[in-house]
């Protein structure tokens, strides 16, 4: 079978490896059995590249860090305790670690993997079988309050930012885990997440739209000039988790000419809401087709949430994601329509985002 090339929306691999906490003992240029990625791997799985998050973790010493903190089963699902925001000059310090991480793997790569700066270094790394590493911001805690060193971090290869992870910053409001709930959770951007709207448009850098609730998510749509992103989440008419869209939402997404990343982890796509990986890939199928004939098949792709999340047992690294494409195949999707999923409608979408 020859594999189809995936560019995946969304994985937390270079956090997994800065963390102390995780990725111990792991080396991205070594095939691993432990985590979701690796570059051998990537190679095995037809994976070309990818935006690769930096997470601010919670700081080490906070209960916050337990991913469960906080958890409270109800009767039909789930919440988590509201996260807080962290400390600025914190985060800074830790993306800036982040970054040199990523530039290391760059020079040791010899070649092997770019982090791409524009849309030509894309299409050139895919023509050469160059690993493409798009640098994202999940959650922008590190970015300054009056817009400061949104343009260093520019220079630095940012060229994708989610404007909160599921906690507040100055800019705006994440969304807290519940199940089932409406993403509707709070109040929207504040002024400073206005200015970032526009600062953003104004450099092409994508704004992600993964995290953010539901009033933050139409001040973005009312304000910003391209494509509506959104990294990694799934539809809220199948899984009903404060992450996911509600149909209106997926249809401001398609009529921006925008996409959404469909994430893997069962947490976020079956039907309630259980994060028990022991499910068939098709529960992810289902999230892609929901999408593709509700805003059309130039509107969906990847975002799988590799070392972010508890993946599917089936879909347990990214060597497995000819099965994804396979199920898709099974599902009805010819060979065109799967090259728009696994890499040609984020293409399209960082062409039309970014400024060369
Ligand atoms: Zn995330």
């Amino acid at each position: 079978m020859t594999l189809i090339p995936t560019f995946d929306g969304h994985n937390d691999t270079l956090v997994e490896f800065c963390d102390p906490a995780d990725g111990e003992g792991r080396s991205f240029f070594e095939r691993s059995e432990s985590g979701h990625l690796d570059l051998p791997r990537a190679r095995e799985g037809g994976l070309i590249g990818g935006i690769f998050a930096i997470f601010t973790p919670p700081a080490s010493g906070s209960p916050e860090r337990d991913r469960e903190y906080g958890l409270t089963v109800t009767e039909d699902g789930y919440e988590l305790k509201a996260r807080s925001a962290v400390e600025p000059e914190y985060s800074r310090q830790f993306v800036d670690r982040v970054l040199d991480f990523a530039y290391d793997l760059e020079r040791q790569a010899k070649g092997e993997i770019a982090p791409v700066r524009g849309y030509q270094d894309l299409e050139r790394n895919l023509g050469e079988g160059v690993f493409s590493m798009v640098l994202h911001l999940e959650g922008v805690s590190a970015i300054q309050e009056d817009l400061g060193n949104l343009e260093e971090y520019y220079g630095k290869g940012i060229r994708s930012i989610g404007v909160v992870w599921s906690r507040p910053n100055v800019f705006g409001y994440g969304v807290p885990f519940r199940f089932p709930h409406s993403p509707d959770t709070g109040p929207g951007l504040t002024r400073a997440g206005q200015e970032l709207v526009k600062g953003c448009n104004r450099l092409g850098i994508v704004i992600d739209l993964a995290h953010i609730n539901e009033k933050g998510f139409w001040g973005v749509a009312e304000l910003s000039d391209a494509p509506l992103v959104v990294s990694h989440s799934g539809v809220h008419a199948i899984c009903a988790s404060t992450r996911n869209l509600t149909d209106k939402q997926l249809d401001a997404v398609g009529e921006s000419k925008g996409l959404m990343g469909i994430m893997f982890a069962p947490g976020m796509t079956r039907e309630d809401g259980d994060r028990d990986g022991d499910v068939p890939i098709s529960g992810i199928v289902r999230h892609i087709d929901y999408v593709a004939e509700r805003i059309g098949i130039d509107h969906v792709a990847l975002g799988s949430d590799f070392d972010g999340a508890q993946m599917p047992t089936e879909l347990s690294d990214v060597t497995h994601l000819p099965r994804l494409i396979q199920a898709l195949r099974d599902s009805g999707y010819d060979d065109a329509s799967l090259e728009k999923i696994t890499y040609g409608n984020w293409f399209r979408v960082l062409r039309e985002t970014w400024k060369g």
